[in-house]
């Protein structure tokens, strides 16, 4: 131990200078905290920033590693280094910074490599995402409520854009529920460091892009939870944000260049209006306003044609796939940014790991806009985005309507969904759509308590999210019939989960804690979920549907001589509907239906209860 130690105290005092008249340059960050050898692009960009290291001279001590260039920033308190790895081994190197005498060390460490980027799987069609907000799921660690020093210091559960308490501790502790429940992956809110001073409980105000916030719980906590839910079957979608940081950054607040920022770092509004980034008729104004202006004054936004400001962004995301070997980002306003720069990034992210998921935020309110964004699109060839999966809007709108009106051969109800989905070719590739009832920024699926009594607009509903082409996603709460409406305040769309908190009145984690009508949805949701887990059909199968017939809508999924039947009556009054258009999916003369379990004669006619769906197997 004495040997031990006095070697250390020779290795401090030898990398710190033996002048004892001056401070030494000091570094507060490093950016990214550490990195691994053998990642397939070779460079590195490493982020300092302290009290004026700009004047310090800067070189490294390894053999292996080369250092390319060093870049200084407007700010004094900036050095950027970009290393060439490619013969690098893991080893720990030391970065020096010498000012006349004196040298201040920085050790950085290269890991060895844990995984192979191949063996990193996305999510995909066959699984059901589950969109979880932490600030309001579960508070598993009360010690983390508060943390001393940050700057919004408590918690108000009574107060709807207040902090909770909710955590990544809270989520473990549910892994239970979720397997039970049957959904396949976790889509968490962003997790990372949210450290203002109020209303960002929400996550999208990222303050560290390196740090999940310690009110969740530490990086070596989201880290055990994703290795817990593999464990579990279950995977892990990590939610990020490159259009935009919280003000509180320090990457904002003491910012390394102007042009860091758009409009150079100061505040203009952004117009929301990001179908000017395809419309061929859009003044440049409407352009330039969308994209480069910000989503809210405390969000400042990113000017990712710098450089060094992609390179910092596009490694934040390769750092945790690699950290904590997630399954899928969902990024965050991805139209909002610069397109080319998001383009590369998504190729870079894949050519890491090339079985691995993104879902862009992409809301636009028709399938043309939203297709405009999905890798390989017709339509906006020759540029591509390169993003495999977009989020399904248009039809999350659809399935808001569609369940409340008579459906017609022609018009409203289910004609909705088989109209919209009879212009899927303008999809790259429809099975790679997220599809979602609600989420965190929608209204719920029902918007009032007494709404929920009528079960079967829910019941149809997520048996078409969960029977169609598309990646499904089930907003948390849905499974037991939360409902609010978006007028009533977004928090309020993120209520706290009955049960997550000690305490609580209910425990809608447990069936004794639900009421009879919860347990109904729960249990429906649980049974059809389980049945779609590992179903090839659904995950793989092709869709071919068929106009309405009798207020019914009818479609197939086959895949390799399996299929399922859906017929779903989409109107208030019983139905007689004559098979005769249905042959061609109709492989047999009778069928089981999954719902009552009961075999259906498929002969000349079906009939249907009002607003009864069958599913059949063959
Ligand atoms: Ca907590």
């Amino acid at each position: 131990m004495k040997r031990a130690l006095m070697i250390l105290m020779a290795a401090v005092g030898l990398l710190t200078g033996h002048s004892q008249a001056a401070p030494t340059a000091k570094v507060d960050k490093v950016a990214p905290t550490f990195w691994w050898a053998g990642m397939k692009n070779p460079e590195l960009q490493i982020l300092l920033h302290g009290n004026n290291i700009a004047s310090s001279q800067v070189s490294i001590d390894s053999e292996d590693v080369i250092l390319k260039e060093v870049v200084l920033q407007e700010n004094p308190n900036y050095v950027i280094l970009y290393l060439d790895l490619s013969q690098a081994r893991p080893q720990t190197f030391h970065i020096l910074l010498k000012e006349g005498k004196k040298t201040t060390s920085v050790a950085y460490e290269l890991k060895q490599r844990t995984r192979k980027g191949e063996e990193v799987q996305g999510f995909t069609a066959s699984d059901v995402l589950y969109l979880i907000m932490p600030d309001r799921f579960a508070n598993g660690d009360p010690s983390n409520d508060v943390v001393p020093g940050m700057l919004e210091s408590k918690v108000d559960r009574s107060e709807q854009y207040a902090r909770h308490g909710g955590d990544i501790k809270g989520i473990a502790d549910h892994l239970d529920y979720l397997q039970d429940l049957g959904i396949t992956a976790i889509w968490l809110n962003p997790a990372q460091e949210n450290d203002m001073k109020e209303g960002s409980y929400h996550g999208y105000a990222i303050t560290d892009y390196y740090q999940i916030d310690r009110r969740l719980g530490s990086n070596e906590e989201f880290r055990q939870l994703t290795e817990q839910a593999h464990a579990k079957g279950l995977k892990m979608v990590m939610d990020m944000i490159f259009n935009h940081c919280g003000s509180e950054n320090y990457l904002f607040k003491d910012k390394p260049s102007l042009d860091w920022f758009n409009f150079r770092s100061s505040y203009v509004q952004t117009s929301y209006k990001t179908a000017s980034v395809q419309d061929t008729h859009a003044a440049d104004y409407e352009r330039r306003i969308a994209t480069d202006g910000w989503f809210t004054e405390s969000m400042p936004d990113f000017n990712q044609r710098n450089r060094h400001v992609a390179r910092y962004l596009i490694q934040s995301s390769l750092w945790w796939v690699e950290y904590a070997g997630i399954n899928g980002i969902r990024q965050d306003t991805h139209p909002y940014a610069d397109f080319d720069f998001m383009s590369q990034w998504c190729q870079e992210v894949l050519n890491e790991y090339p079985n691995f998921n993104i879902v862009g935020e992409t809301w636009l309110n028709s399938n043309v806009l939203v297709s405009f964004w999905q890798k390989d699109s017709k339509l906006a060839a020759p540029r591509n985005s390169h993003l495999p999966t977009v989020m399904d809007f248009p039809l999350n709108a659809l399935m808001n309507m569609a369940f409340d009106e008579e459906t017609t051969e022609w018009a409203g109800g289910l004609y909705r969904l088989y109209d919209y989905l009879t212009q899927d070719f303008v999809y790259a590739d429809p099975m790679n759509l997220l599809t979602f009832l609600d989420n965190h920024d929608t209204a719920r699926f029902y918007k009032k308590d007494e709404d929920t009594r009528n079960l079967n607009r829910y019941k149809q509903a997520l048996t078409f999210l969960l029977t169609t082409r598309g990646i499904p996603q089930i907003y948390y709460g849905t499974e037991i019939l939360m409902a609010a409406d978006k007028s009533e305040g977004d928090g309020m769309l993120r209520r706290d989960f009955p049960g997550g908190w000690a305490g609580d009145t209910a425990n809608c984690f447990t069936a004794q804690g639900r009421t009879a009508l919860q347990n109904e949805a729960f249990d429906f949701t649980r049974r059809l979920l389980q049945w779609r887990k590992g179903n090839e059909v659904i995950a793989k199968g092709n869709l071919k549907h068929f106009s309405i017939f009798s207020g019914t809508y009818v479609y197939e999924r086959s895949y390799q001589g399996r299929s399922v039947v859906v017929m779903m009556n989409g109107t208030d009054a019983e139905q007689t509907l004559d098979l005769t258009p249905f042959q061609e999916v109709l492989p047999r003369r009778e069928a089981v239906d999954f719902f009552t379990g009961k075999t259906v004669q498929l002969e000349q006619n079906v009939v249907l209860q009002p607003r009864q769906t069958l599913l059949l197997s063959f």
